[in-house]
């Protein structure tokens, strides 16, 4: 039997910080590290919102300038 119901079996895009199965609806960012350009060291991919939220300001330092200008 190729899959017996278990939701932990279930393969869905998961957060690449927490580990942790992306719920539709759930707020996810899309993270390029440049040392994992093609995602194989797990960093690069999708995050929660919430669980990237501290690699913002080293990751995309132009949109952290066009934030703190707006504000
Ligand atoms: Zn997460």
């Amino acid at each position: 039997m190729p899959f017996d119901g278990r939701l932990e079996d279930w393969d869905g895009p998961r957060c690449k910080g927490c580990n942790e199965l992306i719920e539709e609806g759930q707020p996810t960012t899309q993270m390029h590290f440049a040392h994992d350009p093609d995602g194989s060291l797990g960093m690069s991919g999708t995050w929660h919102g919430e669980c990237s939220r501290p690699y913002w300001d080293k990751l995309t330092p132009v949109l952290q300038r066009l934030r703190n200008s707006r504000f």
